[in-house]
């Protein structure tokens, strides 16, 4: 099978990609997914909210890509009749000592010409009599939206114009000769000119697999633990925030009207021993041995001892949650708990430190996206855009 383009992961990344390059180019495109369905990891195990940039420093290009991605996904989300509604979030200092933390995070919110208003003690009971915060702003552009559907629509189109997708296949080699890569897998060999590193979870072993080079990043799986509550607990649908720890990258437990109706906290982030382990405390022998090579972990512990036995360490803790929720909503309680999901986040780090921004780097004929958390299912189809450019960059 020959191709000009193979994207390596069909997520929403790579179902982004697959959309923009055949709506504009006349590209031969082929996506590879190694499961036999989509929507397996982190697209279809996420919090399902529309993001709108608040947190990321302006010209970063989380900053860049979110509040352009937020605007390009709401018109495909209208254009392509998914369900969908925007919100507005609020973000609520549980505490004095998180003003000052708040304060920044509005000013940042405003120098990149987001909407946003502080709330008075009155304004946010109103939003709900249990959300107990003595200080809080409101962020207009968020929004709530299934991802998975996101994906599955993604699919259908670039389908349609012609990009074949292929799941259930794993790349097992890769040889390279007059300027083609040929790629091994468990069937078929494929043929490609140019090739889209979009694997999330598995992006710097596929790197490694496609260079023959060291990753120059390494994943730190961060599991995000979800506990589900009724949502008649909560009379509105607007997701509450605490202000984040600005050393880390993840925005804290919060509480997560979903578009389908139900109510979640979370997502808390507990290392995973298992990238892919989703349903209890699995260990894979080749994750753990790259967790404790990884120098990010030891920093983290050096730095931060009591977040990473207290919190890090901890899957599952109810009374985590309840410590977490209560600082800013009442009504929470462990006993009212009545699910449990997750999902697994694709941390990057680099030198001891863990990646704060997108990360996407071309290698010879090859693009690697290297760094796509959160808010990357927001910025997915702006993403795409800056593949493109990093793309357009390399075609000979
Ligand atoms: C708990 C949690 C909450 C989040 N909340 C939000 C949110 O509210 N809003 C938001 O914008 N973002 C959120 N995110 C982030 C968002 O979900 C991800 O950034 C986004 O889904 C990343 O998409 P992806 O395509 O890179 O990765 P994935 O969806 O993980 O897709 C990668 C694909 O690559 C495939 N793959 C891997 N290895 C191989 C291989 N060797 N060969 C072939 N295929 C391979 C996998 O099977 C997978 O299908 C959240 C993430 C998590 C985990």
């Amino acid at each position: 099978m020959k191709y000009d383009i193979a994207i390596i992961g069909g997520g929403i990344i790579g179902g982004a990609l697959a959309y923009k390059l055949s709506e504009k180019y006349q590209f031969e495109i082929v996506v590879v997914d190694k499961e036999e369905e989509p929507n397996q990891h982190q697209t279809g195990r996420n919090s399902g909210i529309i993001h709108s940039g608040v947190y990321y420093p302006e010209n970063s290009l989380k900053s860049k890509n979110c509040i352009n991605g937020y605007k390009q996904l709401v018109q495909f989300l209208e254009e392509h009749n998914l369900t969908y509604k925007i919100t507005g979030k609020l973000i609520a200092a549980a505490n004095e000592s998180e003003f000052s933390e708040l304060d920044r995070l509005f000013k940042n919110a405003q120098n990149v010409g987001l909407g946003v208003q502080y709330l008075t003690k009155n304004e946010i009971c109103e939003i709900d009599p249990n959300l107990t915060i003595p200080r809080g702003f409101f962020v207009e552009e968020t929004g709530l939206v299934d991802y998975s559907q996101v994906l599955n629509r993604l699919i259908d189109i670039s389908s349609d114009n012609g990009v074949d997708f292929i799941f259930g296949t794993s790349i097992n080699d890769i040889e390279e000769n007059s300027n083609k890569y040929s790629l091994s897998t468990n069937e078929k060999s494929i043929q490609a000119k140019y090739i889209i590193n979009c694997a999330g979870l598995q992006c710097d072993r596929v790197y490694e697999l496609l260079t023959g080079q060291n990753s120059p990043v390494r994943i730190l799986p961060f599991k995000g633990e979800y506990f589900e509550v009724s949502p008649d607990l909560y009379q509105s649908d607007i997701p509450v925030y605490p202000v984040p720890n600005p050393d880390f990258p993840f925005l804290g437990v919060h509480l997560t009207p979903m578009i389908d109706g139900s109510l979640k906290v979370g997502p808390n982030a507990v290392l995973s021993f298992d990238r892919e382990g989703y349903d209890g405390f699995e260990v894979k022998v080749a994750d753990v041995l790259d967790i404790v090579s990884n120098k990010a972990i030891y920093k983290l512990i050096k730095d931060y001892k009591t977040i990473v036995l207290k919190e890090m360490l901890k899957q599952k803790s109810k009374n985590f949650f309840e410590k977490k929720v209560k600082k800013y909503w009442s009504r929470f309680s462990t006993s009212e708990i009545n699910g449990y999901s997750c999902g697994i986040r694709a941390q990057a780090t680099e030198n001891g430190e863990l990646l704060s921004d997108f990360r996407i780097e071309t290698f010879d004929r090859q693009v690697h996206v290297l760094n796509a958390p959160s808010p990357a299912a927001t910025s997915c189809l702006a993403i795409a855009d800056t593949i493109v450019e990093k793309l357009n960059g390399i075609i000979k």
